[in-house]
């Protein structure tokens, strides 16, 4: 006999599950451990952020908790602003340029190779 887990679905609402269905990550840094399942109705990826209360939950009702330790680069202070959308249109305008980069490269200065 199978646990069966209640979670819920953004679009679906509440969905059962069963310990197979749901991976557990629990984090290192408490604040980033999360379970994820894929809907059994609209087999969309959900992930939420699992805490104390959740994970003990969850290891009670037979999901392995997997351990995974963050990075240290992501919790480092991030000078400067956000990229924002601007940086991002930027970057694609210098995409539409690479072709010729790659043109001006491959040939002789004014005559890009066919
Ligand atoms: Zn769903």
């Amino acid at each position: 006999m199978s646990t069966t887990i209640k979670a819920s679905c953004p679009t679906c609402g509440e969905v059962e599950l069963t310990p197979a269905d749901v991976s557990l990550m629990v984090c290192s840094t408490a604040t980033r451990s999360y379970y994820a399942f894929d809907c059994p109705t609209c087999v969309t990826e959900i992930r939420k952020p699992a805490d104390d209360h959740v994970v003990s939950l969850l290891v009670s009702g037979g999901v392995p908790a997997q351990v995974w330790d963050l990075p240290a680069e992501a919790l480092e202070a991030k000078a400067g602003p956000p990229l924002g959308y601007d940086d991002l249109l930027d970057f694609a305008l210098h995409l539409g340029t690479t072709d010729l980069l790659a043109s001006l490269a491959a040939g002789p200065a004014g005559q890009p190779a066919r």
